[in-house]
């Protein structure tokens, strides 16, 4: 049976490196900027006769992102050896967890759009990075660093419940944003802490017993960003299609399987790796070297009783307590500090609502880390400083775009806004009759925005406006300015 619309089904495979110290099965530093091959010793080189030892942080931080996906943690996870032979892995096997893995289960609700979309997790499993193998310009040989062999990598497997393109990069923002609040992982993609491995497949219809039919499955490793994961997800989704089309009856799971392809950034397309990928192809045995996991239940209990509040039930939550609009909520709880600060922020105001707080967030203080390119803790100021300033202009001490000067001479010169006000001066002016005069002279001055004012172009308003503003040196009160213009030219 065909003829229906085919569906993408995707799942993704997802890898990133836990924020350990060291590494995951001997003392060796976890260091991304040290000389190549330095960081290394016996176990990880995969000398004969060492033992491994497991980091038992390692293992905190799986439990917490298995927790914090809604897993359940077994009672036993076993550690087996995965072969395969590569100048990047020194054992010819990498140590991880195949059939008893240590979460289970879970979902992650990934927001796209101003809706929710639920995605299910198979597993979350513990194993170790490779080593890192190089091919330099001149191509004369290949290098290898081993500094990267060993470090521990958490492994989050989805359920295919996604759909489309824009949903598979949401899920792995989604995913990066829900570790980096946990501080499970760094993710930092440029040092390649957090790697992508779609599956994709059609659902094309059902048989004649009314189960679905799938094209077969392309895996795409190792992507690096979530701009690739997108364009290459779509670029698969539109390959399968026409594959199908060409060739319904052959083009199926049934018929080819699963195949692993790798994606070429700069041509923006996928090349076919290796086809016919089975698990038994890794000989995959219990390590003999390494006791089982047996997580005891009150730890379990204290990791969980231990996660922060997490950034979905954080973001609808600031919708519902601050009235915040869904993007204004999105944009504030995308980093946990900078939603600790606007909540502090918020609770230290004594006159800024939380809208306009949210406003001030966005429009000054994120604008300030954007271009200053730091994190929201390396500033000078704090939420109350920012309390302090919004709380002057809603007062009406000073006007707004007096408070974002303000702002960004608090930032540099960490004085206070009062200070900053009473030492240049800058207390905005409503007096009716200071402000009389400049509306006289600015109307004189300007008798052509004023007559088109009088005739009725609204728009003329706001030049005359402009013009008291900087007779006044910025500092007039423009609503009261407002006032006394209407007020002076409708009579
Ligand atoms: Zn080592």
């Amino acid at each position: 049976m065909s003829g229906a619309e085919p569906i993408p089904t995707i799942g993704m495979e997802v890898h990133l490196h836990l924020a350990t110290h060291t590494k995951m099965f001997c003392a060796c530093a976890v260091e991304y900027d040290a000389p190549p091959n330095s960081r290394v010793c016996p176990v990880c080189l995969g000398m004969p006769g060492v033992l491994p030892v497991m980091n038992r942080k390692a293992v905190e931080l799986a439990i917490r992102m298995a927790l914090a996906l809604n897993g359940t943690i077994p009672d036993f996870a076993k550690w087996d050896r995965k072969h395969y032979y590569y100048p990047d892995l020194p054992k010819n096997y990498q140590i991880s967890e195949y059939d008893q893995p240590l979460g289970v289960g879970g979902y992650l609700d990934v927001p796209l759009d101003g809706e929710t979309f639920r995605v299910g997790i198979t597993r979350v499993h513990l194993e170790e990075d490779a080593g890192k193998l190089m091919h330099p310009e001149d191509g004369a040989c290949s290098v290898v660093d081993l500094n990267r062999t060993g470090t521990p990598l958490l492994e989050v497997v989805s359920e295919p419940d996604i759909h489309s393109a824009e949903q598979a990069r949401a899920y792995g923002e989604t995913l990066r944003q829900l570790a980096v609040y946990l501080a499970v992982g760094d993710c930092n993609m440029q040092l390649g802490q957090m790697r992508f491995e779609p599956n994709i497949s059609l659902q094309i219809g059902t048989d004649e017993k009314g189960r679905p039919r799938f094209t077969p499955i392309s895996e795409i490793k190792n992507l690096n960003s979530f701009r690739s994961v997108e364009r290459a997800v779509a670029f698969e989704i539109a390959r399968h299609r026409q594959e199908y089309e060409d060739d319904p009856d052959g083009y199926t799971l049934e018929r080819l399987g699963k195949s692993t392809r790798g994606w070429l950034d700069d041509r923006e397309e996928t090349f076919l790796q290796r086809s016919k990928e089975e698990a038994n192809d890794y000989r995959y045995f219990p390590e003999p070297d390494l006791v089982p996991v047996v997580p005891d239940r009150k730890w379990v209990d204290t990791i969980r009783a231990g996660l922060p509040e997490l950034p979905e039930h954080r973001r609808r939550r600031f919708i519902k307590e601050y009235g915040l609009p869904q993007y204004d909520a999105g944009v504030l709880t995308a980093d946990r500090e900078v939603a600790d600060f606007y909540e502090e922020y918020v609770r230290s105001a004594a006159n800024t609502d939380a809208k306009t707080a949210a406003n001030w967030m966005m429009q000054d203080v994120m604008r300030i880390l954007n271009e200053r390119k730091v994190a929201i803790a390396e500033i000078r100021i704090g939420p109350g400083d920012v309390a302090e300033v919004s709380d002057m202009v809603v007062t009406g001490t000073i006007n707004r775009s007096t408070g974002s000067d303000v702002f960004a001479k608090m930032l540099e010169s960490g004085k206070s806004a009062a200070e900053i006000v009473e030492e240049e001066n800058l207390a905005q002016t409503s007096d009716e009759s200071e402000l009389k005069a400049v509306v006289d002279r600015v109307i004189a001055e300007n008798p052509g925005p004023a007559e088109d004012f009088r005739g009725g172009k609204e728009r003329a308003l706001g030049r005359l406006i402009g013009q008291a503003m900087r007779a006044t040196g910025g500092k007039a009160n423009p609503k009261v300015v407002r006032e006394i213009l209407v007020r002076k030219l409708r009579g």
